[in-house]
């Protein structure tokens, strides 16, 4: 609720702040048990930022996390430890995220490790039980992170979120890094274990193609602020913010006889360091109106359930 996350710029000779990036700047989400947000936005528009913050990765600037009812923005030690149990995060370099030198095995029983003192045998049936439920060969136990292809390196990861039994799953770009035949087989994937481990997702993604199939709902954001919020089938068929007509009309029709006009965005994203006054999308929005300039919009449910955040709506 109203989150924030601002990340000082230091510079000069004595290396003092001279400003600071709003990476996240009053968000307020609310996911519920056992569906899927997407949130979706250009690089550096601060979804990963967000995600981070929510799973206490990093401290928020201000506002307040509220997990399964406990408000845990400023916990810290052995609560802390406590309810990381309940929230993993997927990666999207999965390689990255897996130390080359560990076993599959070992990788993926390793959380399991931290939290409970468990039998090698008893930890053993669980990683195996847990390859299976991702679509891996029993022998991946005994091999290494190189030995696999992007997508198996996924499973992996996934896998490994799944260790604890996590209630939240926060997917920061799980599939962008990954050739196109093999992402929907991991989002398919993603969507199969949801159901089976009742498992909530905030699924990130750069653009909307990707979220369209897994998400129940899809939040936009555009420089660190939520700027439409709704369910799928109206953002897909009634968007109203000019930001998600735009972001929409990019992605190629399949059927070439519905002719679409493309909005072509015009200027590149502007710096988080220094957004545009008013309404951060003003200088490369069609509709921009002098008091677009000067007034920020303000988030407003416009209809039952669907957020915007755009003068156009706001009489
Ligand atoms: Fe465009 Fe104004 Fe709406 Fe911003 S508030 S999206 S500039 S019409
Ligand atoms: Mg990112």
């Amino acid at each position: 609720k109203n989150l924030k996350k601002y990340y000082p710029i230091f510079g000069g000779f004595f290396r003092k702040q001279i400003g600071e990036v709003k990476a996240v700047d009053d968000i307020s989400l609310q996911l519920k048990y056992g569906e899927t947000i997407g949130l979706v936005g250009e690089s550096g528009c601060g979804k990963s930022s967000a995600g981070r913050t929510i799973l206490r990765l990093q401290d928020p600037t201000s506002g307040s996390i509220v997990f399964q009812g406990k408000d845990i923005t400023t916990i810290r030690g052995k609560q802390l430890r406590d309810i990381r149990k309940d929230m993993q995060m997927v990666f999207q370099d999965p390689y990255a995220s897996l130390n080359p030198k560990m076993m599959v095995g070992s990788l993926i029983s390793e959380p399991i490790r931290n939290y409970t003192n468990q039998s090698d045998k008893a930890l053993k049936d669980q990683v195996m039980e847990l390859l299976e439920k991702v679509g891996l060969p029993a022998d991946t136990y005994y091999k290494y992170p190189h030995e696999f292809s992007g997508g198996q390196r996924q499973r992996i990861g996934i896998a490994r979120a799944l260790a604890l039994r996590p209630k939240l799953i926060i997917a920061d770009e799980p599939v962008s890094a990954l050739d196109v035949s093999v992402q929907s087989q991991v989002l398919n994937l993603l969507q199969d274990l949801q159901e089976e481990f009742q498992l909530t997702y905030l699924f990130i993604a750069h653009n909307l193609s990707v979220v369209k199939h897994v998400s129940d709902r899809i939040g936009v954001m555009y420089l660190g602020r939520i700027v439409e919020l709704t369910d799928k089938r109206t953002l897909y068929q009634e968007p109203l913010h000019p930001y998600t007509q735009a972001l929409l009309s990019a992605i190629p029709v399949p059927n070439p006889g519905r002719r679409k006009e493309r909005i072509v965005l015009t200027g590149d994203v502007p710096s988080p360091e220094n957004p545009p006054k008013g309404c951060a999308f003003h200088p490369r929005c069609r509709y921009a109106m002098p008091e677009c300039q000067e007034i920020r919009p303000v988030m407003k449910e416009v209809k039952s359930g669907h957020y915007v955040a755009c003068h156009l709506y706001s009489k």
